[in-house]
């Protein structure tokens, strides 16, 4: 989605836009979209400084970490956004919004801001994902999906890791 700069001024004009779920890759391998994404808000400009508030809703299928399974996580968050033509933001847009703010820079007359959703889409998400509390996991072992059938392997037995680790705390005392 491109915001023509030209059609800003200071008291901002609305926008709201949709993509659908092909339309927008987040780049990730573990992470896609699931369901259209919405981005709202509003976008004003100050001589070439371009500020951007908006809401994205959408969705997100991610991997549970423990089986694999996919996982949908709904995703609603806000943000705003500086955009200049210059390296750094004016001292004016620095006071206004503080150091913090999160500033990019654009070239030509339209600011994309596909990039910045899906960088928005992908801080959203949790780090770690289950598809449940109590997910079983895969076995170590034949890789079997323990949530849904106990298979034949010792699952008691100690990785051989730990156990050279064992020993060598025990040697120790
Ligand atoms: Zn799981
Ligand atoms: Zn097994």
């Amino acid at each position: 989605m491109r915001i023509e700069v030209e059609s800003l001024n200071e008291q901002g004009r609305p926008f709201d836009q949709t993509y659908a779920a092909g339309d927008l890759p987040l780049d990730d391998e573990f992470a896609r979209l699931v369901s259209d994404a919405r981005i709202w808000g509003r976008a004003k400009r100050k001589r070439d400084e371009v500020q951007v508030r908006a809401q994205i809703q959408t969705s997100v299928e991610l991997q549970c970490d423990r089986c694999l399974a996919p996982v949908g996580v709904p995703v609603n968050l806000e943000f705003a956004a500086l955009f200049g033509q210059d390296d750094e933001p004016s001292a004016e847009a620095k006071e206004l919004q503080g150091e913090e703010l999160d500033f990019s820079v654009y070239e030509g007359d339209s600011i994309d801001l596909d990039e910045i959703v899906r960088e928005q889409i992908l801080l959203a998400l949790p780090l770690r994902q289950l598809c449940r509390d109590d997910c079983k996991g895969l076995c170590m072992n034949c890789r079997a999906d323990l949530n849904k059938l106990t298979c034949g392997c010792q699952h008691a037995e100690i990785d051989p890791r730990w156990a050279a680790l064992k020993e060598l705390k025990s040697s120790d005392e």
